[in-house]
């Protein structure tokens, strides 16, 4: 039987929307455990692990990382988990990283519960990533780098948007505005 409290939300948007921030606020609101898939990723750089050996020049150059080393990292962060009470940001990024995240869930009884999707416009985004630039550390928060990203997204992660929107999962909310703003709005179509 699944757990009636399970939760499971994917929080969709381009680099730079803000996702992180806003999810953290979610997650502490809803009893969520935030999965931030770019924090974990740059935490094994940090450390300096064989994986994060493997994964920075990926990192650094803003492409993605391959989807098996995504999809083991998640089965493990959602193995001991009861109920499933999540929100994952920046996962999944591809449609294979979809379907394989959907062959997890069903095994844990625990569906995907809503699809909210942050959009900006792409020049405000740079704008926000060469910004968090000046203070983040972050490799890849760079003009260059973030164009690159844009185009990743573009690519490989917005055809995701309709595989969930065609079960009519998806939230569009509008990522302009203050923090405050744009929380409620995220917290009206999750609810
Ligand atoms: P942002 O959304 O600000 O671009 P993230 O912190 O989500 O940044 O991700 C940073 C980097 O980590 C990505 O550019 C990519 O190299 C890698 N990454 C994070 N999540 C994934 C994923 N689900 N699939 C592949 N690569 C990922």
């Amino acid at each position: 039987m699944p757990n009636q409290s399970n939760k499971v939300v994917i929080f969709l948007g381009p680099p730079g929307a803000g996702k992180g921030t806003q999810a953290e606020r979610l997650a502490a609101e809803q009893q969520l455990l935030k999965i931030s898939t770019g924090d974990i990723l740059r935490d094994h750089v940090t450390r300096n692990t064989e994986l994060g050996q493997q994964v920075k020049p990926l990192l650094d150059a803003g492409h993605l990382v391959p989807d098996d080393i995504l999809i083991a990292l998640i089965r493990d962060r959602l193995a001991s988990l009861d109920p499933v009470r999540v929100i994952f940001d920046g996962f999944p990024r591809t449609t294979a990283q979809a379907q394989e995240l959907d062959v997890l869930l069903e095994e844990l009884g625990a569906p995907v519960s809503a699809v909210p999707l942050l959009e900006v416009p792409d020049d405000v985004l740079i704008a926000r990533i060469v910004e968090r630039g000046k203070t983040s550390g972050r490799s890849d928060d760079t003009e260059e780098v973030a164009r690159n990203r844009q185009t990743v997204y573009r690519d490989q992660t917005q055809p995701l948007i309709d595989y969930y929107a065609a079960r009519g999962q998806v939230h569009t909310i509008n990522g302009v505005g203050s923090m405050d703003e744009v929380y409620g709005r995220i917290r009206d179509a999750v609810n």
